[in-house]
């Protein structure tokens, strides 16, 4: 199963609970060592499948992600997570170091994305203000405005008024939600909720997002799904 098994140290009550997710032994070993030595709680997995196991069963802080494993990609377990509307911060770790290879882990939903090889003391700087920016588990129910999503129970309401959404719909709308103010492009939407990468001329994108205002926005004054001509989608209550 896992390369090194379930491995937990220091565990003390306020730990921050990191889930590596790595095949190369050396990598996944020195990066389980250094961030128990700091205090964190550490699993490991050395192939996709395991990882995707864990991340979905487990609650954990912050995954750090190698791109290339056997089993199932980086990206892929990514694109699962977040189509799930998991909203887990994500360290890619790549060999891979090209831009297009950046801008695809920074569009699939990625916090951070490190380059092989790098430092350990840059890695644990990365996590620390990743862990900063998100001081908490994933809420389970996420709001803009008077809109609230609750992803345990897959409920959506609109001003205390239950939303009828078909299971995509609210998986687009939990994208949108959880990435509120960022503007998501049609690329981006379509690889997170549909899981394919469009040719960028299809419109299931603009034709989900209409039935999707339908419900959400029409019968409410203030619009929170913004278009961004010539580039995507935003949700934002401040337009
Ligand atoms: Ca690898």
């Amino acid at each position: 199963m896992f390369a090194f098994g379930s491995q937990i140290g220091n565990i003390r009550d306020n730990d921050m609970r990191i889930l590596i997710v790595e095949d190369e032994k050396k990598t996944a070993d020195y990066l389980h060592k250094g961030l128990t030595e700091h205090g964190f709680t550490v699993d490991t997995a050395s192939d996709g499948e395991d990882g995707l196991h864990l991340a979905r069963s487990e609650e954990y802080d912050l995954i750090v992600l190698d791109v290339m494993l056997p089993g199932m990609s980086g990206w892929s377990i990514i694109k699962e997570l977040r189509g799930e509307g998991v909203g887990i911060p994500v360290i890619f770790l790549s060999a891979k170091d090209t831009v297009h290879d950046r801008v695809h882990g920074l569009e699939l939903g990625a916090d951070d994305y490190l380059v092989k090889p790098f430092a350990f003391s840059e890695l644990l700087a990365r996590v620390r203000i990743i862990l900063r920016r998100h001081p908490l588990q994933q809420p389970e129910v996420m709001r803009i405005g008077d809109l609230e999503l609750d992803l345990v129970r897959h409920r959506a309401r609109r001003g205390g008024v239950s939303l009828d959404l078909t299971a995509k719909e609210f998986q687009l709308l939990s994208l949108l939600l959880r990435r509120k103010g960022e503007v998501l492009t049609r690329t981006a939407i379509s690889e997170q909720v549909w899981g394919i990468n469009f040719d960028s001329d299809t419109n299931i994108v603009d034709v989900a997002i209409r039935r999707l205002r339908k419900k959400v926005d029409d019968p409410c004054q203030q619009k929170l799904i913004q278009t961004i001509r010539g580039v995507g989608y935003v949700l934002d209550e401040s337009a």
